[in-house]
């Protein structure tokens, strides 16, 4: 049985991941979070005395524990997904994002490779170390291009410029020291499970509340979708069949305004609750001060991981969104317990 050690896995993506993993494969996941504000245990309930799934709470900087854990489980790929990953957040207290995006992941290289040089030739060889990112450390696109694996990087924000150091750090390691490797960067991410600080399922919060549905400055701002499952599934490959040391950029080819994503909410939000009073929800928009340094346009060319490892995404920006409306309609317990803060009082296991 394979073993991975999935950090970050109780976080939107990672979570996602998780699941995709515990569902479709038979691989073990041993998942390291540290349980932040982000990490949410309620979206791992359905594993909580599954076999092949070990929740460990801890800190991806903490090498005693992370050496232990990838001898005591033979890891044979880690998959990182820690981080802190909130631009506004990353504005307001940059420190925690340099703590874990940059030491954090420098600790978990360092680790990885200690254990990756013990291994046998065989295991050494299959061990993979993959670093989740994001197209964010390119920097901001005029109304024309789009980001390729060489795009220059020139992050704009607290948070993208501490991804991008992390990067540089998970590239520096397989040139180094030949550890095997892989980076993805990703353009935005919706679905199942997101904490509902970030648009999408901050605007379906609100426009089932009633409540006004902010948007900053013009609303004119492009990002790139991708249903979180495509995302995965793209990692998933990119793990099992990348190269060491290449990086894959994962985009949706689903550029939209953020006008154009809170729109096409409020269409579906009618659509779904036809008697709701605040109908049409259309009119609970409302422009805010745009956010400082904010990125005009993003979109990410995914042709190398389209071509060389036959990726593609299933969802179409139009049917993710409705997938996601529809999970946060059936799973509003979910967001109930984030936004009254009891999802913070469960605890899965700890070390
Ligand atoms: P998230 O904030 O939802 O989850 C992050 C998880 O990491 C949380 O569970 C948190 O508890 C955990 N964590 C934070 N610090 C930790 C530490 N020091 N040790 C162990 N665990 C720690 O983030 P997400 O949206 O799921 O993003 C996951 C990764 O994907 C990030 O690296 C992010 O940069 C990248 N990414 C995100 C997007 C997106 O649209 N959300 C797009 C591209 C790339």
């Amino acid at each position: 049985m394979r073993t991975l050690l999935v950090t970050g896995g109780a976080g939107f993506i990672g979570g996602n991941f998780v699941h995709l993993k515990m569902h479709q494969s038979a691989e073990r996941i041993i998942n390291l979070d540290k349980l932040t504000y982000a990490g949410n245990p309620d979206t791992l309930a359905e594993f909580r005395d599954h076999p092949r799934h070990v929740f460990i709470e801890g800190d991806i900087g903490n090498q005693a524990l992370v050496g232990h854990l990838l001898r005591e489980y033979q890891v044979d790929a880690v998959v990182n997904f820690a981080a802190e990953s909130h631009v506004d957040r990353s504005i307001d207290g940059p420190a925690a994002f340099i703590e874990t995006n940059v030491l954090g992941t420098f600790s978990l290289l360092d680790s990885a490779k200690a254990y990756w040089g013990e291994l046998e030739a065989g295991r050494r060889e299959a061990f993979r170390f993959l670093h989740v990112s994001t197209d964010e450390v390119y920097g901001s696109l005029g109304s024309s291009g789009k980001f390729t694996e060489t795009t220059p990087y020139a992050p704009n924000s607290p948070y993208s410029a501490s991804k991008a150091a992390s990067d540089h750090l998970v590239r520096a390691w397989h040139h180094t020291y030949g550890l095997p490797v892989l980076t993805t960067n990703c353009s935005n991410n919706y679905g199942p499970y997101q904490f509902p600080e970030k648009l999408i399922p901050l605007m379906i919060a609100k426009g089932l509340a009633g409540e006004p549905l902010p948007i900053y400055g013009d609303g004119g701002n492009i990002r790139d979708w991708l249903y979180v499952e495509d995302h995965c599934r793209a990692i998933d490959r990119v793990l099992e069949a990348g190269r060491p040391g290449e990086v894959y950029n994962i985009g949706g080819d689903s550029e939209r305004t953020n006008l154009e994503v809170v729109d096409t909410l409020c269409a579906l939000l009618d659509e779904a609750k036809p008697s709701s009073p605040h109908r049409p929800h259309a009119q609970l928009k409302q422009f805010v001060t745009d956010r400082p340094g904010h990125d005009r346009r993003y979109a990410i060319d995914a042709t190398k991981v389209q071509t060389e490892l036959g990726w593609r995404p299933a969802e179409s920006f139009e049917s993710g969104l409705r997938r996601t409306l529809h999970w946060y309609l059936e799973n509003q317990d979910w967001t109930q317990r984030v936004t009254d803060g009891s999802y913070r009082g469960e605890r899965l296991g700890s070390a």
